[in-house]
């Protein structure tokens, strides 16, 4: 048993709305949306963050992020879009596996706050 939130997603003990998936990379709709279409995609193994993945497995990191724009394409997100992955306290990470957002839908601020 998983004490990771996004592992035991992954291992589907925990319920998600699931958009995509591969054998490796899960992509599904984050639980508290803050864009019309707010996709969360993970690695299925657990890394911390983005630096772990791309150190400990730069393949995975790359089947993640081109999951993440096949997403993008399956909503529809033709006028745009942002993949985005928040990491440590002042980056705003809340869950400690390695996630990108999906967000688009309506125009997107920048810079985000
Ligand atoms: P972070 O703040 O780490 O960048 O993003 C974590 C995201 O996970 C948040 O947007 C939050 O709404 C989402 N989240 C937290 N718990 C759950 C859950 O149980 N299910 C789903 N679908 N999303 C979750
Ligand atoms: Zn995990």
């Amino acid at each position: 048993m998983s004490v990771c939130l996004f592992c035991k997603i992954a291992n589907g003990e925990i319920p998600v709305d699931v958009v995509l998936e591969t054998d490796t990379a899960l992509a599904f709709r984050d639980i508290d949306p803050q864009a019309p279409t707010h996709v969360l995609v993970i690695p299925r193994e657990h890394f911390a963050n983005a630096k772990s993945l791309a150190q400990g497995n730069p393949a995975l990191a790359g089947q993640v992020l081109a999951l993440a724009t096949e997403v993008a394409t399956s909503e529809g997100l033709e006028n745009g879009y942002r993949i985005v992955t928040n990491t440590g306290s002042d980056g705003g990470q809340s869950v400690d596996h390695m996630h990108l957002h999906v967000l688009g839908g309506r125009p997107l601020t920048w810079p985000p706050g």
